[in-house]
């Protein structure tokens, strides 16, 4: 018997190539490979850096499927099943959309696919597959290891590791407790074991929270300190309140940090419920953050209910006087299954309506603005578009990139130009816009702020 498991792309886009040498691939399918019994042959393909053959020889189809992808997820599943494949769909969006789910595929997986997959595969084989496999919500830890043959098709020097699953918080906007009941971790053991198998010397954390449990945190952090490891990881800002943990962090060789400041006005933070995040302590955070020579990728949202349109001017000014080193930037997204599309829906204010789904969901990938912004505030859903690339350009300029990197230790430097090289990338991705308007999308931009000052008004 033969599997295939797919993770899709959003486009057929042009830059395979490049995502070898910098994209990160997550964990999900190699768990599942690894809960696959090993008598059952499984390849794994993951578009974004190779092409998918429609007429693999596989008898199973298991396709990874979030919002944005949805679509191209169901026209696969829709190709294999006309060859008479049977197609499984797992993942965020199917545990949020299941009916919709099912209408494409002949069983969903819905949460994690710990206890789920291993039935799943045994009915397939005893020929009694079922509609519906429900995961455990507390699944096994045991799976979460590394999957080699996902890495060696990527040149990007790093191993991907996970320590745990799950969150202890519960931010609105955020689906990961729809999937997993509470935070859990491996055993310390077997993580310092992975990483002593691990041949590169750059680790890259997939944790949602790299110090999601904090003992276990220093734990792992004095034990890697012998290992000699440089890594990188997600946190929360309120990381930095805990002197001896940065301490640790530091020495274990941290050299970068994603951290979700999401919002400057702290009106925002209370409205995605994000306790962690006291906006009054950003810079003394930042600052304890970079003594410790940690270079922090910051990440801000935007379209919340409080944001007005020079919510672009003051958080750019913000990671600039901070200086935040690398950004990821968001369109607030309501993605299914969270309370914050349940909000907006209840509202009436999500901008598709059930008749233009599947295919609007592609629209749920943070770049593009899926709901009504409060209007009296002056924000539209075309200004927090172009408000993204605008900021984009502005922090990625080349004066600015070029006073960013200079008298930076080396690997520093190289982190921040392969990650800009990335986010410089947002670009070609608008060139069909520039020719829309005949001005580039960032300066696009700037004429509608002016258009609202000037009150001409611009609807949605
Ligand atoms: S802290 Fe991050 S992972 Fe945890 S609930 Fe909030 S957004 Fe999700």
């Amino acid at each position: 018997m033969k599997i295939l498991l797919i993770s899709p792309s959003k486009s057929d886009h042009k830059l395979k190539w490049f995502n070898r040498f910098f994209y990160h691939a997550g964990l999900s399918l190699s768990v599942v490979k690894n809960l696959t019994p090993e008598d059952i042959e499984v390849e794994i393909v993951d578009e974004r850096i190779e092409n998918i053959d429609i007429n693999h020889d596989a008898d199973l189809i298991g396709i990874s499927v979030h919002t944005s992808v949805a679509p191209r997820s169901y026209t696969l599943a829709n190709e294999f099943r006309k060859r008479k494949k049977t197609v499984v769909l797992g993942g965020y969006h199917p545990t949020a959309r299941t009916q919709e789910a099912l209408e494409y595929s002949d069983a969903v997986v819905v949460g994690p696919a710990d206890t789920a997959w291993p039935q799943l595969l045994q009915d397939f084989k005893d020929n009694t597959l079922k509609k519906i496999y429900h995961g455990n919500k507390t699944p096994s830890l045991k799976s979460l290891i590394p999957e080699k043959r996902v890495g060696k098709k990527t040149f990007f020097p790093t191993n991907r590791l996970m320590t745990s699953i799950g969150c202890n918080y519960r931010c609105s906007t955020c689906a990961i407790t729809k999937f997993y009941e509470k935070f859990m971790h491996k055993d310390l053991d077997s993580v310092i074991k992975e990483i002593k198998l691990m041949g590169k010397n750059l680790i890259t954390f997939l944790d949602s929270n790299i110090v999601g449990n904090k003992k276990f945190a220093k734990e792992l952090f004095r034990r890697i300190i012998p290992l000699n490891k440089k890594w990188i990881g997600q946190t929360t800002i309120s990381t930095a309140y805990d002197d001896e943990l940065l301490d640790l962090m530091a020495a274990s060789g941290c050299i970068g940090l994603g951290i979700g400041f999401e919002s400057i006005n702290q009106n925002n933070i209370h409205l995605i419920n994000k306790g962690t995040n006291v906006v009054s302590d950003y810079e003394k955070n930042i600052n304890k953050i970079h003594k410790h020579g940690i270079i922090i990728k910051g990440n801000f949202m935007f379209g919340f209910d409080h944001d007005t349109p020079d919510v672009f001017e003051k958080t750019l000014e913000f990671a600039i006087n901070n200086g935040i080193d690398l950004l990821t930037l968001n369109i607030l997204t309501p993605y299914p299954g969270t309370r914050y599309y349940e909000q907006l829906a209840n509202q009436g204010r999500l901008i598709h309506n059930e008749s233009e789904h599947p295919f609007a969901w592609a629209l749920y990938d943070r770049n593009h603005c899926v709901f009504k912004p409060i209007k009296a505030n002056g924000l539209t859903p075309e200004l927090l578009e172009y408000g993204l690339k605008w900021m984009y350009a502005q922090f990625y300029s080349l004066p600015n990139v070029k006073k960013k990197i200079l008298h930076e230790p080396n690997y520093t430097r190289l982190l921040k130009i392969a990650s800009t090289v990335f986010n410089g990338l947002q670009f070609i991705k608008t060139i069909p816009e520039r020719k829309k308007h005949s001005i580039l999308p960032s300066v696009y931009y700037k004429t509608l702020t002016s258009d609202i000052l000037l009150n001409t008004g611009v609807n949605y």
